[in-house]
């Protein structure tokens, strides 16, 4: 199976800087998308930090690991680094940053999550959320006592109930998959989420034009619907 990949990121309208960051080693079956928060400049450096970590971790993992087990690890030293970088430096304290990955080999994939952030994956014209959000309102959704409208204009939607750098350990969801031909996946920040709905998601991704071109259109299309958070996105194709 070969992979094709193109990402995008943008500030958006209304925020003064860009906290998002996002990482492709194609060559090395890694894809990362960071939203970072903290004051000042903290979510910045989370969310550089994090993609930066996780590359180098994994691009050097010995050849015993799998890329699953490789990439869980990644993600467990970028942890550290934000932790400690934050524990370190007073301006950087409390500093976090949600964190979706994905690792290719041959025709599996695994999807690694700690956040809101999320992965989607578009087969046969179908879209479906392969991650589930870390956060307040989600998991009230899910345990039946918020209404899914309710969540989305909740005050407390900001919330994540797992983040990386924040805490001195942190366990990332890990999804494995099966990838086909055909298979496009969208890894992507909030921004993007909470400005598309996901049929309109589902039937931008089905067109079938260049994939930089795609992620030119989502971002566009976020902005367009008021761009009120910064946006990132990364789509992989599978192709046989
Ligand atoms: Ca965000």
């Amino acid at each position: 199976m070969q992979y094709t990949s193109a990402g995008l990121t943008d500030r958006g309208r209304k925020r003064s800087a860009n906290e998002d960051a996002f990482a492709i080693s194609a060559e090395n079956g890694i894809y990362v998308v960071c939203d970072g928060m903290g004051g000042a400049a903290a979510g910045e450096v989370a969310s550089s930090l994090a993609v930066e970590e996780v590359l180098k971790h994994f691009n050097a993992r010995t050849a015993e690991m799998t890329p699953s087990q490789a990439a869980e690890q990644a993600v467990r030293e970028a942890n550290d680094s934000i932790y400690t970088h934050a524990q370190r430096n007073s301006k950087l304290n409390g500093m976090g940053t949600t964190l979706v990955a994905m690792v290719t080999e041959e025709n599996h994939a695994w999807i690694l999550n700690v956040g809101d952030s999320r992965c989607y994956r578009l087969r046969a014209g179908n879209l479906e959320q392969i991650t589930v959000d870390h956060s307040l309102v989600d998991e009230q959704v899910r345990s039946g006592r918020m209404k899914p409208d309710e969540a989305k204009r909740s005050p407390l939607r900001n919330v994540i109930t797992r983040a990386l750098g924040t805490q001195s350990s942190v366990t990332p969801d890990i999804f494995p998959l099966d990838t086909e031909p055909g298979d496009l996946f969208l890894l992507c920040s909030d921004g993007l989420t909470r400005e598309l709905a996901d049929d309109l998601l589902a039937s931008m991704l089905a067109n079938d034009i260049p994939i930089g071109q795609l992620c030119e259109r989502l971002v566009g299309a976020a902005n367009n619907a008021g761009g009120q958070d910064n946006i990132t996105c990364i789509v992989i194709r599978a192709q046989g």
